[in-house]
């Protein structure tokens, strides 16, 4: 079993150890050490990472692991070259470690701000690259108490209360009120005491007085199975994540030349004016499309008591020519439209007024398998995907001229 330095002080960043054993571990080396500062995956907390110091040569420590046996395991970028019993120095990550101590310590005051605000107890925590989220066992979670938790964990931290470890027995500890008992029995418990705010039993690195959380901020709250989850940063990551919302706000609303709390105005009113051109749009093609039918009707002579109309067009797109069929067979009782587009991906559209002997959808099948494409559809109306817009003018001709018989 490892000693963990950081049980006693989560501020030790350099240390000195003894290699108990170097063991391969998923096709990686990893190296054990009589004590250790390095923090391993646990609790929700992820690892530190660093570098170990062995004689002239420095090693990069990309991932710490425990093992249920409380054996800590120091994975290495490379192959490691040192000796079972040689002594080594550790120098922990501090960046990392501090950013860590920030985003553990703040969960710890905010999940204390959910019980004693609206008796919300923390099932689960989960602390990620980005941002960091606790889940709540309760049903309902409104955006007013999301923010009164977060007032009152920020009041927590202004006030910088002594953030104390204490070890005591499971006895010692039942009678104490924690707001959490870890799964796992152990003889000995390490409790975090937030000064008159909250003590807990865990085993990560914390702060030693709230103020060096910094702030904490609330982000999205979700509905999720069990419960809501809240999403959260502290620190630094609090001012990062500020400044790239801030930068994303700007850029947004310099492409609406407005401030940027008027943005969401802005949006909604480019939504209106949006909604109201598509309306417009569609009203000027229903019209169009109607006046291009009648048009083409009045110019195509009737064969065998049918008009059947065959035409390509290069500017219009496949929602106009299917309006065009639709308004060419309705207005018509004989008509057949043989209509293309050329416009974007090639389209044909075949239709014929109710009652045409025709089968739409045969035909579709039998041009592409010409023109090389999918498509088909019913006995009235088909639509394919012909390769290549060239010869669908040439192709719909012949057919028209097969249609009048
Ligand atoms: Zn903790």
């Amino acid at each position: 079993m490892t000693e963990r330095l950081y049980y006693h002080d989560s501020f030790l960043y350099e240390f000195d150890a003894q290699v108990v054993d170097v063991v391969p571990s998923d096709s990686r080396q990893a190296i054990i050490l009589d004590c250790t500062a390095f923090y391993p995956t646990s609790g929700g907390q992820v690892f530190d990472t660093g570098w170990i110091l062995s004689g002239s040569n420095k090693f990069r420590i990309t991932e710490v692991a425990e093992k249920d046996d409380g054996t800590i395991l120091h994975f290495v970028e490379n192959t490691l070259q040192v000796e079972k019993g040689s002594r080594i120095r550790g120098l922990v990550d501090v960046d990392r470690r501090r950013d860590h101590m920030q985003q553990h310590s703040g969960q710890h005051v905010l999940s204390a701000a959910f019980i004693q605000l609206f008796n919300m107890p923390t099932v689960s925590f989960h602390m990620g690259a980005e941002a960091c989220s606790i889940d709540l066992d309760t049903k309902n979670l409104t955006s007013n108490q999301v923010e009164q938790a977060e007032t009152l964990a920020n009041d927590i931290v202004m006030q910088d209360r002594r953030v104390g470890i204490r070890f005591v027995t499971q006895e010692e500890a039942q009678g104490l009120g924690l707001r959490k008992l870890p799964p796992v029995e152990r003889d000995k418990l390490r409790l975090i005491d937030i000064s008159d705010f909250d003590l807990t039993a865990c085993g990560g690195t914390h702060v030693a007085s709230t103020g060096q959380i910094g702030c904490v901020l609330l982000r999205k709250a979700e509905k999720v199975r069990q419960g809501w989850r809240v999403e959260f940063v502290c620190g630094k990551r609090a001012v990062a994540t500020a400044r790239r919302d801030y930068a994303t706000l700007v850029e947004s609303a310099g492409l609406f030349s407005s401030h940027i709390w008027e943005v969401p105005q802005q949006i909604r009113k480019a939504q209106e004016e949006v909604r109201a051109l598509r309306k417009s749009r569609e009203q000027g093609l229903e019209e169009l499309a109607e006046a291009q039918a009648a048009k083409l009707l009045a110019e195509t002579p009737e064969a065998g008591g049918r008009k059947i109309v065959a035409r390509v067009f290069a500017d219009r797109d496949v929602v106009f020519i299917k309006l065009l069929a639709q308004k060419l067979t309705r207005h018509s009782a004989a008509a057949i439209a043989l209509l293309g587009t050329s416009l974007g991906q090639p389209t044909l559209v075949f239709a014929q007024s109710t009652g045409q002997p025709f089968d739409m959808g045969a035909l579709m099948k039998e041009s592409l398998a010409e023109l090389g494409g999918r498509g088909g559809g019913s006995k009235d109306m088909a639509q394919g995907g012909p390769v290549r817009a060239e010869g669908l003018d040439a192709a719909l001709q012949a057919l028209a001229a097969k249609l009048r018989g």
